[in-house]
């Protein structure tokens, strides 16, 4: 890996970050605070959060396996994703490179930040070029983006293909792992002693089922995580995100039950689908979805949605011609798809 301050921007590697009245009092005895101009009415509410939610870290490090100096959250991975650019990116200057088809929010985070995005297509089976990856990146390239499983192609690389990008690019490598709640391979989160220009993305808003309270995680080296730190709003992740992932924390078992459920609906939704006479292809998935290449996904897409039923529709994206995506839902909800799709008629 190249020197961390050399990936960093000359700016954001000598910014002083803004101090607030949460981060200035550390002390514990303190009962009356009039250092932040709150209204003293409404408690809890009229608080301020803790800035860097470290009842949350702690409570988080002891199930994912990360020590708390090694965790971001976020308003979302989406903030983490923005981040990484506004890090260690400088605008027109550096470039990043990426998979294609992939998440769609590197390519605009790129864009908002002004940076040249890069894609490289992955094999037409969907799986990863190291080589063609690592021969895209040049001295201006800070990033490499993959996310494993991909969205929307639903399949995890291979493990020996993300170690070499790691070990064979001097820059950042963020592994974005939403959906590794999904898969039994070992999450790339409990190598960042291995790999110091690793950065791995995690996400309430999958298996943990709580996309509505926007709370992403950053797992990386203390000396990555400070430098988020220092660029992040103050109070980015605000207090009934904070306490509503506190109590999802104490619901591992519920998680297990639902993470069940799901890859039993999976293993059943996934050969029926197959078997449709208007599906030609179901694609391997390592993640609560799966990518499906149709007769007419236009058609069926419409059709769908007619009978109040919302799937993605991927036709227009590289690779992805005639493709749908398919969230596995509940066992009625995935039913209510079989029956539709068995009722079209093109
Ligand atoms: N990464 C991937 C691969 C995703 O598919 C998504 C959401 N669809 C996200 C990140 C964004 O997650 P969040 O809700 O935590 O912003």
């Amino acid at each position: 890996m190249r020197e961390l301050q050399e990936l960093t921007r000359k700016n954001i590697w000598a910014l002083t970050p803004y101090s607030c009245a949460r981060d200035e009092f550390k002390g514990r005895a303190a009962s009356i605070f009039l250092d932040a101009n709150e209204n003293p009415y409404n408690t809890p509410l009229n608080r301020y959060p803790d800035p860097l939610q470290e009842e949350l870290k702690a409570k988080l490090a002891a199930v994912k396996g990360v020590r708390p100096e090694r965790i971001f959250l976020g308003n979302g991975s989406d903030e983490a994703i923005d981040l990484v650019y506004r890090v260690f990116c400088e605008p027109r200057q550096d470039n990043v490179v990426a998979i294609s088809p992939t998440y769609g929010m590197y390519g605009v985070c790129a864009d908002v930040n002004d940076v040249e995005y890069r894609s490289v297509k992955l094999r037409p089976d969907f799986s990863l070029d190291a080589d063609a990856l690592l021969a895209a990146t040049d001295a201006h390239t800070k990033i490499i983006w993959l996310c494993s499983p991909n969205n929307p192609t639903g399949n995890a690389f291979e493990r020996r293909q993300i170690e070499r990008v790691l070990t064979e690019f001097g820059g950042i490598v963020v592994v974005d792992e939403a959906y590794s709640d999904f898969n039994d391979l070992r999450p790339f989160r409990a190598d960042l002693d291995r790999f110091p220009n690793l950065i791995v993305l995690n996400t309430f808003s999958k298996l943990w089922a709580s996309a509505a309270i926007r709370l992403g995680m950053a797992f990386a080296s203390e000396e990555i995580i400070a430098l988020f730190n220092k660029v992040k709003y103050p109070y980015n992740v605000n207090l009934l995100t904070q306490q509503q992932a506190m109590r999802m924390l104490d619901e591992i078992p519920r998680l297990n039950q639902w993470r069940a459920t799901i890859l039993n609906e999976r293993r059943n939704l996934l050969p029926a689908i197959a078997e449709l006479p208007v599906c030609t292809v179901v694609y391997p998935t390592d993640a609560n979805f799966f990518l499906a290449r149709m007769t007419d996904a236009d058609g069926i897409y419409h059709y769908l949605v007619d009978r109040g039923i919302v799937v993605r529709n991927r036709s227009r994206v590289e690779l992805c011609g005639n493709c749908l995506r398919i969230t596995i839902g509940t066992p009625q909800e995935n039913n209510a798809l079989l029956g539709a799709l068995r009722q079209y008629r093109p």
